[in-house]
């Protein structure tokens, strides 16, 4: 069994709120939202993280941004929100498997 929390969310061995996806990346809710809007966004193909990513993952990369935008029109933060992606322990990766948080919502600006 494959023990990448995210993995097992992208073969649906685990449940999750689900706001988008396409055929290589999926969106879902953070279950520990630090933001009002706090959302996933997830390559279903595994990386450890981003300096695991090749040349060949450049496509990938760019659509995981361009879901970030749709995830942020679709959860009405279109106007304000931030992408972040953790890389390394140091910086607070606790999930490896390469994902970015799109965070937003805040009322009256981000505090
Ligand atoms: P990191 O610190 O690795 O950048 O972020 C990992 C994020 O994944 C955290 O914000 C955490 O709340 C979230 N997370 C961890 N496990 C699960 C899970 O099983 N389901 C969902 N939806 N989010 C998770
Ligand atoms: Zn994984």
């Amino acid at each position: 069994m494959n023990s990448c929390v995210f993995c097992r969310i992208v073969a649906g061995e685990l449940p999750t709120q689900k706001v988008w996806e396409d055929e290589e990346i999926v969106a879902f809710k953070d279950v520990n939202p630090s933001a009002p809007v706090h959302v996933l966004v997830v390559p279903k193909r595994h990386i450890d993280k981003l300096t695991e990513a090749t040349s060949q993952d450049r496509d990938l990369l760019g659509g995981l941004q361009l879901a970030a935008a749709v995830v942020a029109q679709k959860m009405g933060i279109a106007d304000g929100f931030r992408l972040m992606l953790n890389n390394g322990a140091s910086a607070g990766q606790v999930v490896w498997h390469l994902h970015y948080h799109v965070q937003g919502g805040w009322k009256g600006g981000v505090k």
